[in-house]
């Protein structure tokens, strides 16, 4: 077989060298680079000056040999399995999914643009965890939507981040967040990296007050070394039980259709500590955790009993649930519908792997033991991405067990 022609295809930021057979892929890859651009710009606030001049030279590669006999890859060019970025020329194998291709080109393209706008893109972490944060997308071309989370896994074959958090979930090997913050460079980066990178960028965009600090560590991408980390915490150090008690839930729950609006958790290292008065509290079921605005002392023990019916779809005909569940399907192996509480520890591990998340079920009625200072989480059992039909709440009231 003949190695294909390379194609050469010129946009606004970049100019695309491919020998992909598809003539309209690689006329879409340049429509989705250049749409994404301007929602990387704005998503960093800068102004149309800063990529006036920056136009990105990529080389989409099914036959690397091909490109290399071209003189297309300079020696200081790393072996790599995906991509790899130097100033701004960057290489990407072609994938076996067009999907997973464009996301590649994409994740190179936002470090270019970081080399070129900050003088470099940080440590690991921020730098994998941004490129996959504005990488990952749904739609293609002009309709292309960057710093999203995909609804559906047949829109992203071979993609595998959610798959590859899963097999973490699983083994229970869930990192802390400040382990994943401190991953060694690379020059040949892992799924797993991307993944928990990613999830960890996630974290500070999807939080309105991490969003100075992450933006201000942007203008920093000079520094890869310690300095950058060290005035991440600092920006943040008042709050930062807070950013590991979210990322313990942010890891555990990350999944298809993730929605921020939905799934920002409220909770406060300054919430009281429950003084064994009865309190009365409502469970939405449309959105993730939720925290009465209390913290149970060590050793307490919680009653909570619940009453009330929540819809959680309309097709084919509205399914109703009460704090029990219905048993017509299963999420995370209990019944959907069912009122489920999470004892989520003050405390968070900073070593070693996080253990799992400590959640039970609820139902009508239940008791609960508190070993550690903790908050105490509710939330109405279902799949993330599937909430955005859900109406109605649950009604609990939360007291002390009769002696
Ligand atoms: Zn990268």
């Amino acid at each position: 077989m003949f190695a294909a022609e390379l194609v050469r295809v010129d946009g606004r930021f970049i100019e695309l060298t491919t020998d992909l057979e598809s003539r309209d892929e690689a006329d879409a890859l340049v429509a989705s680079f250049d749409a994404a651009v301007d929602q990387w710009t704005s998503f960093w606030n800068l102004s149309s000056d800063s990529v006036a001049d920056w136009k990105v030279s990529a080389m989409v590669m099914r036959d690397k040999s091909h490109f290399a006999a071209e003189g297309l890859i300079p020696d200081h060019v790393p072996d790599f399995p995906y991509g790899y970025a130097y100033n701004d020329s960057v290489w990407v194998m072609a994938q076996p999914s067009q999907y997973y291709t464009r996301h590649l080109l994409l994740h190179e393209g936002v470090h270019s643009l970081a080399f070129h706008c900050f003088d470099g893109a940080g440590p690991t972490w921020f730098m994998e965890g941004t490129a996959e944060l504005l990488a990952t997308h749904t739609g293609d071309g002009k309709l292309i939507r960057t710093i999203t989370v995909p609804t559906d896994r047949d829109d992203v074959p071979y993609w595998g981040r959610f798959k590859k958090l899963n097999q973490v979930r699983t083994d229970g090997s869930v990192p802390p967040i400040e382990t994943v913050m401190a991953y060694p460079p690379t020059l040949s980066g892992d799924v797993e990296t991307y993944t928990l990178s990613w999830a960890a960028a996630s974290l500070f965009a999807g939080y309105p007050e991490y969003r100075e600090t992450f933006e201000s560590a942007v203008q920093s991408g000079r520094d890869s070394g310690p300095t950058f980390n060290r005035q991440f915490y600092s920006r943040l150090s008042k709050t930062w039980p807070i950013v590991a008690a979210r990322w313990r839930i942010l890891a555990n729950d990350f999944d298809f259709g993730f929605d921020w609006e939905q799934q920002r958790l409220s909770i406060s290292t300054s919430d009281p500590l429950w003084d064994g008065k009865p309190i009365k509290f409502s469970v939405r079921s449309d959105v993730g955790w939720q925290s009465p605005g209390i913290r149970i002392p060590a050793g307490a023990s919680v009653k909570i009993e619940a009453t009330g019916q929540v819809t959680l779809a309309d097709e084919p005909k509205p399914w109703i649930s009460e704090p029990p569940g219905v048993t017509i399907d299963y999420v995370g192996g209990r019944p959907l519908g069912q009122l489920i509480a999470c004892v989520l520890p003050n405390q968070t591990p900073r070593e070693g792997n996080l253990p799992p998340l400590m959640v039970q079920t609820v139902g009508n009625d239940s008791v609960i033991e508190v070993e550690s200072h903790s908050w105490l989480l509710f939330k109405v059992n279902d799949a993330v991405g599937d909430l955005g039909n859900n109406r109605g709440t649950y009604e609990l009231t939360i007291l002390s067990p009769p002696r």
